[in-house]
């Protein structure tokens, strides 16, 4: 299928790694330019290279913090946009015994209210060029809340409640936002909880992926891939139509009808 955006320039965040990158990839299939967002100037470097080199697109990579002024500045000084991805590391895990009014405030500043800035900077140049696309990479914690990771259950609702209002206020001009909403993929986020439930149980890393793999109806653990080509449909001439969705990418693992 042809998405019909070759040649438009999306900015993606938290791109150098897993659904991140994921998505720079299908987008960058589809013929996407790409400005390529991670504060880790290395292995940025090495995704941005790969992608040049497959996919024959132009990428340009800003090494930077994404929840920071300075950072949001620099990735935006290289706009206009057509296409933006939002995404940035979650939340650690813990218990509501143990967090405090810091650990609430940083995880609303990198998961609700950067991604809002964000939107704010760039949904008035696509409003005025009539076309659009956000995607906002949240969580299926926003369908069912995982109780370990009450941070990122609380910033996720805040950006879902946003974005559900926003996206029909901009809809009118072409521009669609969205949130995908991933369940366990096979990330080093992945990995980092895995290695938790290892410590906690003291189980192998083998284990501790079989077993959590055994609670998804698909029994196994997405792909970026996978995640990133929802991304680029949702991103294309075909996806005009889809406005203020959350959708779980998740193998069956929540249990709803709707
Ligand atoms: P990942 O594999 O750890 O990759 C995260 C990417 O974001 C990396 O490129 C990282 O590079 C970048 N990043 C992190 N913090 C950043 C910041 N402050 N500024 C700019 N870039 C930043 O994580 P993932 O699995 O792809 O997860 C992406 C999002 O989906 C996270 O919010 C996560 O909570 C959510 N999610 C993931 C899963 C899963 O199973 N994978 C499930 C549910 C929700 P640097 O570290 O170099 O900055």
């Amino acid at each position: 299928m042809d998405l019909g955006i070759r040649g438009k320039r999306a900015l993606v965040c938290g791109a150098s790694k897993g659904l991140g990158l994921g998505c720079a990839r299908a987008l960058a299939e589809a013929g996407v330019d790409l400005v390529l967002n991670a504060r880790g100037a290395g292995a940025l470097g090495l995704a941005a290279e790969a992608i040049r080199a497959e996919f024959g697109v132009t990428v340009e990579e800003v090494a930077a913090d994404i929840t920071s002024d300075e950072g949001r500045a620099a990735v935006l000084a290289l706009g206009p946009f057509d296409i933006l991805v939002t995404n940035a590391g979650g939340p650690p895990p813990g218990h509501w015994k143990d967090w405090g009014e810091a650990d609430f405030m940083g995880a609303i500043k990198a998961n609700m209210l950067t991604p809002i800035a964000l939107m704010t900077a760039l949904l008035p140049g696509m409003c005025d060029r009539g076309w659009g696309r956000v995607i906002n990479i949240t969580s299926q914690a926003v369908k069912a809340p995982i109780p370990q990771l009450g941070l990122s259950n609380t910033a996720r609702a805040g950006l879902t409640g946003y974005v559900a209002g926003t996206s029909r206020q901009v809809a009118p001009f072409g521009v669609t936002i969205n949130n995908l909403l991933p369940g366990i993929h096979d990330t080093d986020r992945a990995t980092a909880l895995d290695q938790g439930v290892i410590r906690a149980e003291g189980i192998t890393m083998d284990e501790a992926r079989a077993r959590r793999a055994a609670g998804i109806p698909a029994r196994r653990y997405g792909t970026a891939a996978e995640f990133g080509a929802m991304c680029a449909f949702l991103c294309s001439q075909h996806g005009g139509f889809i406005v203020g969705q959350n959708i779980l990418l998740d193998g069956g693992a929540t249990n709803a009808t709707l």
